[in-house]
């Protein structure tokens, strides 16, 4: 069974909050039609939580301009999403939003350096992990830490440094 031709508009939405599509941030499931209407099957990041609401609405937008007239069904699986299913595509763009990647070093956001360490102070919100870049010397926060996302098991970056 071949994917239905609607999963690369639905792999095309940009997530609304880091300039990625929802396909390289592996969040389609599946796009398929049952009972005249198109099925949208999503796994939601826990990054994304807070932008489901508008994450359907761009998702129901896109196809309303792919298949005009037909009915959209938004199904949000739960915990189908594994950071592995994110492309290398998507998790260059999630570093770059300063997301932390399982298997990625933090990037700065400033310069682009991996040359980063862990500031070892609290950060402003339970899911921000403060790091300092050495490269420019920018403090930044790393969204992603304890019951926040899956995307958290990434081993720490060095801490300490020169
Ligand atoms: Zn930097």
């Amino acid at each position: 069974m071949s994917p239905d031709p609607l999963t690369g508009v639905v792999a095309e939405v940009r997530d609304p909050e880091i300039d990625v599509g929802l396909g390289d941030l592996g969040v389609v499931r599946s796009v398929s039609r049952a009972g005249g209407r198109i099925v949208v099957r999503l796994a939601p990041t826990r990054l994304s939580c807070p932008a489901r609401g508008e994450i359907a609405r761009r998702v129901r937008s896109a196809l309303a301009g792919a298949a005009p007239g037909q009915g959209v069904e938004i199904v949000w699986e739960r915990g189908a999403w594994e950071p592995s299913s994110v492309t290398a595509a998507g998790r260059d763009a999630l570093r770059t939003a300063g997301y932390r990647v399982a298997g990625a070093a933090p990037r700065c956001p400033y310069c682009g350096s991996d040359d980063v360490v862990g500031a070892g102070r609290f950060g402003g919100a339970v899911c921000k992990v403060p790091f300092d870049c050495r490269g420019c010397g920018s403090p930044f926060d790393v969204i992603g830490t304890a019951g926040c996302s899956a995307v958290l098991s990434v081993p720490d970056v060095a801490q300490g440094g020169s």
